[in-house]
């Protein structure tokens, strides 16, 4: 594997060191390309305040720090610039004008709250109902269909606990759009070595059933998530069980 594009910093308030450490452990660990894909800062209303994201003050220096890391490892690495976005219909385009503001090379989607983040449900509480799963499915399917994402991160996050031929029915149209606009699928590291309800079993043999690309992704929160798929106990059988082949993860990047 010679590439993740799933990688967060400081500023999102849940992962920890700095962003030369991560990239250092990039190389050691074989990687030739780094993507930052920290959470996106979300153009929230003054009175709410986020604390698992950046806020929008500091694309700045998030931007000048990996430009300058970008140039400083040239030789050793290429490093991209991108986030990990959540699709909404209030806050998308404000946020796209945001970013775009300043370099960004890609940004991938991850769809933690049904509808956003200040009016709706963490995607990964456990949930019976079918509603949840209809939204969560709904919500993340219209992103997808704006073309603007690389990938789709962790796309069973939602956490449903109801019968396989519910989350069967609801769960294959993502698939089908994954194919019909060629969005990779991924398969989430951290999810796996954390023990959470992704990457599921469930999700991963109706994706491939069906024909779905994959892409790995780190999901890194620490420097040292920045690993090998065979560094994670089980991970590879977990891959080979559902045929998914690694190769070197390299995926084409829809540029916004
Ligand atoms: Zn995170
Ligand atoms: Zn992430």
């Amino acid at each position: 594997m010679l590439a993740n594009y799933h990688t967060h910093t400081v500023r999102c308030n849940h992962a920890s060191g700095k962003e030369k450490e991560y990239i250092e452990n990039a190389i050691k660990n074989g990687f030739k390309v780094l993507g930052f894909s920290d959470h996106v800062p979300q153009p929230y209303p003054k009175d709410y305040s986020s604390h698992i994201r950046m806020s929008i003050h500091e694309i700045e220096d998030y931007t000048n720090t990996l430009v300058a890391l970008r140039d400083e490892y040239s030789k050793d690495i290429e490093i991209l610039i991108g986030y990990e976005v959540e699709y909404t219909h209030k806050y998308f385009e404000r946020m796209l004008y945001e970013i775009k503001k300043y370099p960004v090379d890609y940004i991938i989607q991850g769809q933690h709250f049904i509808p956003d983040e200040i009016d709706g449900f963490y995607s990964g509480a456990m949930t019976e109902d079918v509603e949840d799963l209809k939204a969560y499915v709904e919500m993340t399917v219209e992103g997808m269909n704006t073309g603007l994402f690389s990938y789709l991160a962790h796309p069973d996050l939602i956490n449903f606990v109801g019968p396989d031929e519910i989350f069967q029915e609801h769960m294959s149209k993502i698939v089908e759009t994954s194919i019909a606009k060629n969005i990779p699928l991924e398969v989430n590291m951290l999810g796996f070595m954390t023990d959470r309800n992704y990457p599921s079993d469930r999700f991963y043999s109706i994706a491939s059933k069906m024909g779905a690309k994959f892409v790995i992704g780190c999901d890194a929160h620490n420097p040292l998530h920045v690993m090998q798929p065979e560094a994670i106990d089980g991970f590879t059988s977990f891959l080979n069980k559902h045929n998914i082949k690694i190769g070197n993860n390299i995926i084409d990047l829809k540029r916004l």
